[in-house]
């Protein structure tokens, strides 16, 4: 039977795509159901077909998954956060360890790496109000009213938001207060088609442990009319510690600007991981979930298996924060980041906490690590070395010249499995093996996956 388009089909969904959407098979072809969830067996619509995939319109719930939740938030649907929010936590932690197991193997050419994963994954107890840093944009409606907060899943479509789920509860008062402001005193918001209007996004961050708080309002200008009216309410807040503007009049979708400028108390705010004090400024890149945040450095740490006398670098190092709990019990640390208001914080961290032991470089990982590498001093020499790198994984270049300082195990932390899989291929191929594995939900009720992995040189 050929399937066509615009007929309906029964089909048992399977699995999920990285939007959230269910994904089941008709006739072999694989087809994408948005609005479906593993488990659900249901009548689509083929509404699109191509070469080997199709994607499909649910039409009729035949029997749901019993996987399906209530989501908690009522925006849950539209926002494109929480893609996973109606799929009841437990399944949501086994679609991410399976995620991890598939990858490894289909990608990495890992055999069995069921066998070297650790299992249960490492779940949240309560897995809400766990993020501290939302990023919210400001626009306004078709009828002209201020709204701020979430992108609407695949769109830049603003919808306007009370309250989020699994944001800092703190965040809520603070929007309110931005959004009287630039309804009272008419202040103009961001067309993102234009490219004119000041006001883009509201940036929050939060401490945990200190319950500190930064405000960065990223405007497209220079300055924000009355502000100080605005100032006035925030800094009643309890735990208000840095207001300040960033600077962005580019036409892009990035969020933040280079400067920022300070306009109410620290130019940044305090907080703790374990026994290590961190000081983040606005642009510095700082995990967003604390509470797992500490249980992976301290798993990267264990996979580490360090003795007091290992010469550690710590590639991606950020502000720091690996690189400051692996000093706890190396003899000499060295940390490799690009963004330099990073590598002051990271500095700034090193020496609040005391730690003599740890030495930054600014630049490139895979500029920076083959020219010390070629200098051949005691930095070129490494026991263990971990790597942290953004979405698309580690340079080829680093990853070659890893190969050449032959560190005895390279502990690889990672936010996107199918990258962590093709570099796991690389270094298989040059003398490492994969010997543990484990799955830490940083990022309940979205899709996105954090692992920490452990290879030994053979
Ligand atoms: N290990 C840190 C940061 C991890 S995020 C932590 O746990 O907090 C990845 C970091 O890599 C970011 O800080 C980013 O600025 C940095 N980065 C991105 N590309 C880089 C490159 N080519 N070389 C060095 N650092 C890079």
């Amino acid at each position: 039977m050929e399937i066509t388009k615009n007929n309906d089909y029964e089909i048992l969904i399977e699995d999920m795509g990285n939007d959230g959407e269910g994904i089941g098979h008709i006739e072999g072809m694989t087809v994408f159901v948005k609005d479906t969830v593993m488990g659900d067996r249901a009548v689509v619509k083929i509404i699109k077909l191509k070469k080997n995939i199709a994607y499909g319109r649910l039409v009729e719930l035949l029997s749901p998954s019993p996987y399906r939740v209530a989501p908690v938030c009522d925006n849950a649907r539209r926002c494109g956060g929480c893609t996973m929010q109606h799929i009841s936590y437990e399944k949501q932690l086994e679609y991410k360890w399976n995620k991890v197991a598939n990858c490894l193997k289909r990608i990495g050419g890992i055999a069995e790496p069921e066998k070297i994963m650790e299992k249960p994954p490492y779940g949240m107890t309560h897995p809400y109000n766990y993020r501290n840093k939302a990023q919210f944009p400001i626009g306004r409606d078709k009828d002209g009213n201020v709204v701020i907060g979430f992108y609407a899943g695949r769109t830049h479509t603003i919808i306007d938001t009370d309250s989020c789920a699994i944001g800092a509860s703190v965040n809520d008062e603070i929007v309110r207060a931005v959004r009287t402001f630039i309804e009272q005193h008419h202040i103009s918001t961001y067309d993102e088609k234009t490219g004119k209007g000041l006001m883009r996004h509201l940036l929050i961050r939060v401490g945990f442990a200190t319950d500190d708080i930064m405000v960065c309002l990223v405007i497209n200008g220079e300055k924000i009319p009355d502000i100080e009216k605005l100032t006035e309410k925030l800094v009643r807040i309890d735990g208000m510690k840095s207001i300040c503007i960033n600077i962005n009049k580019e036409k892009t979708n990035r969020i933040l600007g280079d400067k920022c400028v300070t306009i109410w108390g620290q130019d940044y705010i305090t907080d703790y991981i374990g026994s290590i004090r961190y000081r983040i400024s606005p642009l510095s890149f700082y995990q967003v979930n604390p509470v797992q945040t500490k249980v992976l450095y301290e798993k990267a740490l264990s996979y580490a298996e360090l003795s007091g006398g290992e010469v550690v670098w710590d590639m991606y190092c950020g502000i720091g924060t690996i690189s400051l709990f692996l000093s706890q019990k190396a003899k000499q640390v060295y940390g490799v980041e690009i963004v330099p208001q990073a590598v002051a914080d990271a500095r700034k961290n090193a020496e609040i906490n005391g730690a003599k032991n740890v030495t930054f470089y600014t630049g490139r990982a895979e500029e920076i690590v083959p020219a010390v590498y070629k200098e051949d001093g005691e930095a070129a020499h490494a026991d263990v070395v971990v790597v942290d790198p953004p979405r698309k994984g580690c340079d080829e270049v680093l990853l070659d010249t890893l190969v050449r300082m032959a560190p005895g195990r390279i502990v690889y932390v990672s936010c996107e499995p199918a990258t962590l899989a093709r570099d796991i291929k690389v270094l298989s191929k040059s003398g490492y093996c994969i010997k543990k594995a484990a799955m830490i939900d940083q990022f309940c009720h979205s899709t996105h996956i954090e692992t920490v992995v452990m290879l030994e040189k053979l």
